[in-house]
């Protein structure tokens, strides 16, 4: 559940991103303050082409920020490298070794943690995490007989094995039809809770949103526009372009009918 404390968890300070274009630069991400507290899970939710992998990767310390700053539990970590940040990661392809069986992606992180001492050690935590996604016993399977949402529960046991202080998630369901991506949104809240994990969950689905997300912050054209739970967002999305995006009418806060809403 939401932390009600500021112990531990992700602060994004004023976090500008931009790229080079032939005129100069353009702003990917435009001033972004942004907190998550230990073990909630805050969706970032905008439509397609709004900054939303461009923060998430300069959270997770790929994209070099042009101002700001990013902190875990109080610390700067801005010029810490990505693998000591201590922050995990899960794209919409899981991109999983396809040469290793299920238990060998899953144990891949686990050398070097306290998970990884020995080879029972390694055992028991993959059987653990197969358990927690739905898939005890899948330890010997190859990677390449599974369904795409059995594969993307297991890139999400590989990515929680080393148990990450924060797991980001960029688009983690978006390959897949939308079923089982309802299926797998509401399986993906359970596990990250089960697990007790923080996590920063990219998405432009705003029912996959709704149904992951402690809290959602909604951002549109680079700008972070509105963060509020998901039934504050219903009753009240703040203004007419963060209503119209999640389809609901400003003045009623009521949800107006977009079939299968934006994307
Ligand atoms: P989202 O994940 O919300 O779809 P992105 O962060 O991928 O948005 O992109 C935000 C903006 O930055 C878009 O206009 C995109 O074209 C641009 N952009 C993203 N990555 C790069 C890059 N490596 N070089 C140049 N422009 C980029
Ligand atoms: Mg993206």
């Amino acid at each position: 559940m939401v932390g009600d404390t500021h112990d531990g968890g992700l602060l994004v300070e004023g976090a500008t991103v931009s790229y080079p274009t032939r005129q100069g630069r353009t702003v990917a991400v435009d001033d972004v303050t942004l907190d998550v507290a230990a073990g909630e899970v805050m969706a970032l939710l905008g439509p397609s082409g709004c900054g939303k992998s461009s923060l998430l990767r300069a959270v997770a310390g790929l994209e070099p920020l042009d101002a700001g700053r990013v902190l875990w539990d109080g610390e700067d970590v801005t010029q810490v490298p990505v693998h000591r940040r201590g922050f995990g990661l899960m794209f919409q392809d899981g991109q999983l070794f396809p040469h290793r069986d299920v238990g060998g992606n899953v144990a891949y992180g686990l050398r070097g943690t306290s998970f990884g001492v020995s080879r029972e050690a390694r055992r028991d935590r993959v059987a653990q995490m197969l358990e927690l996604v739905g898939l005890a016993g899948y330890e010997r399977r190859s990677v390449v007989t599974l369904s795409g949402g059995q594969a993307q529960r297991v890139a999400l046991a590989r990515s929680l094995a080393p148990a990450p202080r924060l797991l980001l998630l960029d688009e983690p369901l978006s390959s897949l039809d939308r079923r089982l991506r309802e299926e797998l949104a509401s399986d993906v809240g359970r596990v990250l809770r089960e697990a007790g994990t923080t996590a920063l969950y990219v998405t432009h689905d705003h029912d996959e949103a709704f149904t992951v997300a402690d809290r959602i912050g909604v951002m549109i054209a680079g700008r972070l526009r509105r963060v509020a739970t998901a039934q504050e967002l219903s009753s009240d999305p703040g203004d007419a372009e963060v209503a119209a995006f999640l389809g609901l009418t400003h003045d009623q806060g009521a949800r107006a009918e977009v079939p299968g809403g934006p994307s």
